[in-house]
């Protein structure tokens, strides 16, 4: 089988009606790279990456005139990737990770104007379709490939966002609006409040909730280390079944060890890892329990079976960021899987809502995947049409 086009295709959505804010940002336009790969047997790979969040590299950019174009890792990947992938067999899925990967070296000579994080996003669409066509030739579910322990995986919703106005009383009922959907595990957003109102939110979601709800916290990198002790340790008698990314930045290894020696909380951490080395320092200097690698943001599907590997040694289970269509198949396939996120609301998440016409099914906090050859979903081009440029 061989490569004969790659197509990477932008899509972005209006900014959010309303304000979402974690601890020291709000939620921006939400965006996704596409990618579709091409094969001289007629299969074609999905993949994609999550255009949100990043710090700097993004997937598109606005004109003046207000136009969205591609941008960072969008060109990258029709710019340099596919050049190095065309005529490629693509269930060379290690190869060619290694072949994109050494383009990091010298980014500012192997992809100008671009750098490493650019690189890593588009590899990690290209990887995702790779292992899309290595289900399709195979005529099996990606969670099939990668060892089949399930096809039914616990997921959570990631919640309780600031907002102008937003009371106690809105986020409790908030809370127990996920409940009713039949939801048992929530993520609440804290960092954004001083330390004792940030406890009566908590709280109070605890006690509307009762002692059997798992709740988790997300700092998004909001604090210093002794605050993010303090923290934890306050928190510790409201049951919490982790406590994520809670130091700044610049701190985020050797602080987080600190905070993880310091309190009975499990922390979790890896969404903003690069690969398996920042994955490797978050389990062993960062003393993380939960591993968040986000295989749709950097790396792909290839790079965090290698991070599984490393989480299976060391007692860290995989709870991937993002993306449940994808990562959905991680957790179900390999026995270090622990649970998925999603984002129910279309406001905030119109990816889940707005891009698939076949998605896996989510109900009573269980995602169960789809019986079909890859990752099973199937793209709406009615949005790629409406949402996206191509690069
Ligand atoms: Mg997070």
């Amino acid at each position: 089988m061989k490569i004969t086009e790659i197509e990477a295709i932008a899509l972005v959505w209006p900014p959010p009606e309303k304000q979402y804010w974690t601890a020291l940002r709000p939620i921006g336009r939400v965006s996704e790279l596409i990618v579709r790969v091409h094969t001289d047997t007629g299969l074609v790979g999905i993949g994609e990456a999550h255009g949100a969040g990043m710090p700097f590299p993004g997937i598109y950019k606005q004109d003046g005139a207000g136009n969205i174009q591609p941008e960072g890792a969008s060109r990258v990947v029709a710019e340099v990737l596919k050049p190095a992938l065309l005529g490629e067999d693509p269930l060379d899925n290690e190869r060619l990770w290694d072949k994109m990967f050494a383009l990091n070296h010298y980014p500012g000579w192997a992809a100008p104007g671009w750098g490493r994080p650019q690189i890593m996003t588009g590899m990690a669409a290209i990887d995702i379709a790779l292992w899309d066509i290595k289900g399709k030739a195979a005529n099996m579910p990606v969670y099939k490939l990668l060892g089949g322990t399930r096809n039914t995986v616990p997921c959570y919703v990631t919640g309780g966002y600031y907002q102008d106005g937003k009371t106690l009383a809105d986020l409790v009922q908030e809370c127990e609006t996920y409940a009713d959907m039949g939801y048992d595990a929530i993520k609440l957003k804290i960092g954004h409040v001083g330390v004792e109102e940030d406890l009566e939110r908590v709280r109070s979601v605890r006690e509307a909730l009762g002692p059997d709800f798992d709740l988790m916290l997300d700092v998004n990198e909001g604090y210093d280390v002794p605050t993010a002790i303090r923290v934890a340790r306050l928190m510790e008698p409201l049951n919490i079944r982790w406590l994520e990314e809670p130091v700044h930045w610049y701190d985020r290894v050797e602080g987080l060890g600190q905070v993880a020696a310091s309190t009975s909380i499990p922390i979790a951490s890896g969404e903003n890892a690069a690969h398996r080395w920042d994955a490797r320092d978050l389990i062993h200097r960062g003393g993380i329990k939960i591993m968040q690698f986000d295989c749709t943001r950097s790396g792909g599907i290839t790079e965090c079976l290698k991070i599984a590997g490393m989480c299976a040694t060391q007692n860290v289970r995989l709870a991937p960021h993002h993306d449940p269509q994808v990562h959905g198949h991680l957790v179900a396939g390999l026995p270090v899987g622990e649970i998925v996120e999603t984002f129910p609301e279309a406001d905030r998440d119109p990816v889940w809502n707005e891009l698939f016409t076949i998605r896996p099914e989510i109900k009573n906090s269980q995602l169960t995947l789809l019986d079909r050859p890859g990752w099973g979903f199937e793209l709406d081009e009615q949005t790629l049409e409406r949402r996206g440029v191509w690069a």
